[in-house]
């Protein structure tokens, strides 16, 4: 049993955030009417809980100490996954009050965060904050990342911890009282873009500082039946030549992109094509128009300007399309062609277009509830090659060779993303009061459908992990497709 002499609790700094119906916000120290509470921090302080054996007498020279920290999401019988660990010396001083201090031995040790998926992945993230009286660092404030989990039904992720003086537990999970983190935001706009309600609704987003929308942005609510059908993913030679190399090896790039989808739900059910036969089908319904792989029933008097109109980043808009124009595929097939320039904005790529065609349903599917749904495409995936400092190809030339495959692996997965429905992650910026695609200084997006410019926008940017779908995006996919 732990000793049970010492209590380690978190002091709440939650702000709650009222919302102007407009996508800005209000933030607040108290509630609010219609306020919901946001915790961006907690403060970490240590009390002498005088019960138990006397591990530590007041005045005893220090011994090493050790916090492990805990995160579950709050249900009925939570499961509690390990966060990381932090070290230091813990005393008790004449009178009887508790130090952990972590500046033992003249400087500061620091935090080591768990090496498994749910946190080495993990883009939500917490601000830990110490009271410098009775936990002590130079480490200050510190960042967690809790899991990457999510439930529908369970909303609010418990923060746990547990005391260790010379290894041996004196304070666990449940006697330090876990604490309350909710994950959900009202009213957020799409894109974190406010004042334009029709092109950026008000959504509900999840997560802890990275967020995460729900609904889906292009398929409606109805389910499309992934029962019997494969992921396919067809690489034309376009992206084979622009970007694979000695940096970018193909079986890497493909790897990497099954994997991705493979995390995503899609299990082994997920084949990366790129051979003749496959070009052979990226052929037979696309054509490039200055690069624009748009469809090959499209009527030659709108080709020219429909990839005019892509380029410039509006979409086709002003172009009457007949439904004749469009070439239906298998909705789970994705066709991925690399094309000069850069996108606006914060992407990398451009998405799939579809064109709700007379009959269909839910923005261009084509038989969402059968066995055989298809997608009535005007144009395919592309993925933008930039220069040295645009795109992709900026994007690379700013991370280690290593990761290279990484960025366009993830940019592909990005852009099959949004042929899903899948909104971008946004950042809850509590010091500006608004969401950013962008993450505020110092704070990370590590998920799939984050911003591409986080390579971009940084002047001195760290690795470029290999991204995965986010829990929440996940819990969409799971519950639209499988
Ligand atoms: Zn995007």
């Amino acid at each position: 049993m732990p000793n049970n002499a010492f209590r380690l609790s978190f002091i709440d700094h939650s702000v709650y955030v009222s919302h102007t119906g407009n996508g800005n916000f209000n933030k607040s120290s108290s509630p609010t009417s219609g306020s919901v509470k946001v915790t961006n921090a907690v403060e970490l302080t240590l009390t002498a809980n005088g019960a138990g054996a006397n591990i530590l007498n007041p005045g005893d020279p220090a011994k090493p100490g050790r916090i492990d920290f805990f995160a579950a999401l709050k249900t009925r019988n939570p499961t509690f996954t390990k966060i990381g660990e932090l070290t230091g010396t813990i005393q008790l001083k004449t009178g009887g009050v508790p130090l952990f201090d972590c500046k033992s031995a003249g400087k500061d040790t620091f935090f080591v965060p768990d090496k498994g998926n749910l946190i080495a992945r993990s883009d939500f993230q917490l601000d830990l904050q110490f009271d410098q009286k009775t936990v002590t660092s130079v480490n200050f404030p510190m960042r967690l990342s809790l899991p990457w989990q999510f439930n529908a039904a369970a909303t609010t992720m418990l923060l746990g911890t547990e005391l260790f003086v010379d290894g041996t537990s004196v304070a666990s999970v449940a006697q330090n009282k876990p604490f309350d983190l909710p994950m959900r935001h009202t009213n957020v706009p799409d894109d974190g873009v406010p004042n334009d309600p029709t092109d950026h609704p008000l959504l509900t987003f999840y997560g802890i500082g990275r967020l995460y929308a729900r609904n889906n942005a292009q398929l409606g609510s109805q389910k499309i039946r992934f029962q019997g059908h494969r992921v396919r993913v067809v690489l034309h030679q376009s992206v084979i030549t622009r970007f694979v190399g000695t940096n970018v090896p193909l079986q890497s790039l493909v790897g990497a992109i099954e994997a991705t989808l493979q995390d995503a739900g899609f299990g082994t059910n997920v084949d990366v094509q790129h051979n003749a036969a496959a070009q052979t089908r990226a052929n037979a319904v696309f054509m490039p128009i200055n690069g624009v792989p748009v469809s090959v029933n499209m009527q030659a008097a709108h080709r020219s300007s429909f990839a005019a109109s892509v380029i410039a980043g509006t979409g086709g808009a002003g172009i009457t399309f007949q439904d004749t124009e469009v070439v239906n595929v298998d909705f789970f097939d994705f066709f991925v062609y690399a094309v000069s320039g850069d996108p606006s904005g914060d992407e990398l790529g451009r998405s799939e277009m579809l064109l709700p065609i007379t009959g269909s349903t839910h923005g261009g599917i084509v038989g969402a509830g059968g066995r055989n749904p298809q997608k009535a495409l005007l144009k395919a995936i592309e993925i933008c090659v930039g220069s040295s400092t645009t795109g992709v190809g900026g994007a690379l030339a700013k991370i280690i060779t290593t990761d290279h495959v990484n960025l366009v692996a993830s940019t592909i997965c990005h852009e099959i993303g949004h042929s899903f429905g899948l909104r971008h992650s946004l950042s809850f910026d509590s010091g500006n009061t608004k969401y950013t695609i962008n993450p505020p200084k110092g704070k990370t997006s590590k998920g799939v459908m984050g911003p591409g410019s986080i390579v971009l926008g940084a002047s001195n940017v760290g690795p470029f992990p290999a991204e995965f779908f986010g829990p929440v995006h996940v819990s969409v996919i799971r519950d639209q497709f499988l």
